[in-house]
């Protein structure tokens, strides 16, 4: 056999691997570009899970979808949403086929790691006065500091009212931020573990050094209540009743001199979010229901009632159920079972510089496409929902036919760490599981990185997975 022969044998036998750019045309270049704009756009406006909620509802009522609670009957082609306490979001277009037949789900999570303030967080120290914090979702402690961080959530008084915040976005704004220790006197810091570098109880936010004009005990926090008071009306009681979020005070970003990657917060998971609802919006007719889930605490376990772990996910589909004239006895079990899902949550992309966490044939690269993630889990694959083959196939043959550039990967190397999303807690329910999103490059630093080209390819697949032609 001569050396072309064998290089065509070689391609028709073997898995290729390549980088997606490479088979685009200048125009699609220009839509991958075109389409992070957007993106870029909606993550600076949309760094916390309520934010989210509120940003995409807005993105699917310009399209046509209402929330469920106004129709009495649904039909065929209606589309709809329900939110649930301004944190999580599921989203229905109303296929042709009866739902018994089946749903075809995509699910991504709202919620990233970062700071929440503690219930009592009002303190003063030496004439400085600080906001106490508890970190949420598994982060590495020493990133959060000597960075610029905005304050993100809301402030519920005892009347109900809601007062929202977001301060430090605006370049007009103050921002905040967590000090660290000079070079000059950590000696002994240096020495310490990673983890213990920056201890937990010392990730105090400086919010405030200015006294109150008069005699008084704590001057500087009187001042601060004051400007409070001012601002928004509230009491230091009033603190115990908000959620109130420190997140990177820095914008999402293009990135490289070939503007070919995104660089911002919070893109585990918004990018998977932002990525499936607006392929969603490209929807009008189908045969089998299409149905979104913007999940929230899902950093943290999926736990609480807008984690994905409770039940008002099931209620959602029961109305459906419901409002088509369709439901009886266990119809609900019967639709999940014949139900197929992506559950879309990044995916952690081989970083060169510690590639050595990475098993090379099993990684997923940026650049090369959406990652599919057969199973996550840790230790023998514990605590994994893994794919069963005959989903796998399916999802790939969708992909292939639409020209989505796909790769599968593993999370890291056997035995190195391990992690999970949403995917088992579905697949419970009977439904066909896989995971399937975006590499991400420092996941869960307050700078995550991803390519463009997966980005798209992600919005491109899960538009092909709900069209299932
Ligand atoms: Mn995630
Ligand atoms: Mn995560």
């Amino acid at each position: 056999m001569d050396k072309k022969e064998a290089e065509d044998l070689k391609k028709k036998l073997f898995n290729q691997k390549e980088n997606g750019w490479k088979s685009k045309t200048a125009e699609e270049k220009n839509a991958i570009l075109d389409y992070a704009k957007g993106y870029i756009d909606y993550m600076n406006v949309s760094k916390t899970e309520r934010e989210i909620v509120e940003n995409s509802k807005k993105i699917a009522e310009e399209h046509g979808f209402q929330d469920i609670n106004h129709y009495e009957n649904l039909k065929v082609g209606d589309k709809v949403y329900y939110i649930n306490r301004d944190k999580s979001m599921y989203l229905a277009v109303i296929g042709e086929e009866p739902l018994e037949n089946g749903l075809n789900i995509i699910g991504a999570h709202a919620d990233s790691p970062r700071l929440d303030l503690k219930p009592n967080p009002l303190y003063e120290d030496t004439e400085f006065v600080y906001f106490k914090t508890h970190y949420y979702g598994g982060i590495k402690k020493y990133q959060w500091t000597a960075i610029p961080l905005a304050i993100h959530g809301v402030i519920v008084k005892t009347n109900g009212e809601k007062i929202k915040i977001c301060i430090g976005e605006d370049l007009n704004d103050p921002i905040f931020t967590i000090t660290d220790l000079l070079p000059h006197l950590a000696q002994d810091q240096m020495k310490k573990k990673a983890t213990e570098v920056i201890e937990g109880e010392d990730l105090n936010l400086l919010i405030g050094s200015i006294p109150f004009d008069a005699d008084v005990g704590e001057k500087v926090k009187l001042n601060i209540l004051t400007i409070l008071n001012e601002k928004y009306g509230i009491t230091e009681a009033d603190l115990l009743s908000s959620e109130l979020e420190l997140v990177p005070a820095m914008p999402c970003r293009s990135m490289g001199f070939d503007n070919s990657m995104i660089a911002g917060y919070g893109q585990d998971d918004k990018i998977c979010v932002y990525s499936s609802l607006t392929a969603l919006m490209n929807i009008e007719k189908l045969k089998k229901t299409a149905i979104c889930i913007i999940s929230d605490k899902e950093e943290i376990g999926s736990v609480g009632n807008t984690g994905m772990e409770s039940h008002v996910f099931d209620t959602f589909i029961s109305e459906l159920l419901n409002k088509m004239g369709v439901n009886r006895p266990n119809l609900l079990e019967k639709v999940f079972c014949n139900s197929k899902m992506l559950s879309a949550d990044v995916d952690a992309g081989l970083d060169p510089i510690y590639s050595s966490v990475s098993e090379k044939n099993n990684a997923s690269f940026l650049g090369r496409g959406i990652g599919l993630n057969k199973y996550t889990g840790a230790r023998g694959k514990s605590g994994a929902s893994d794919a069963n083959a005959e989903f796998v196939a399916e999802v790939r043959r969708i992909f292939e036919q639409n020209h989505i550039a796909y790769q599968i990967a593993e999370l890291g190397k056997v035995d190195v760490g391990g992690g999970g999303t949403i995917a088992y807690i579905l697949a419970n329910k009977g439904i066909d599981v896989i995971d399937c999103g975006v590499p991400v490059l420092s996941m869960h630093s307050p700078y995550e990185v991803t390519s463009k080209l997966d980005l798209y390819e992600a919005y491109r697949g899960y538009e092909a997975f709900w069209r299932n032609v």
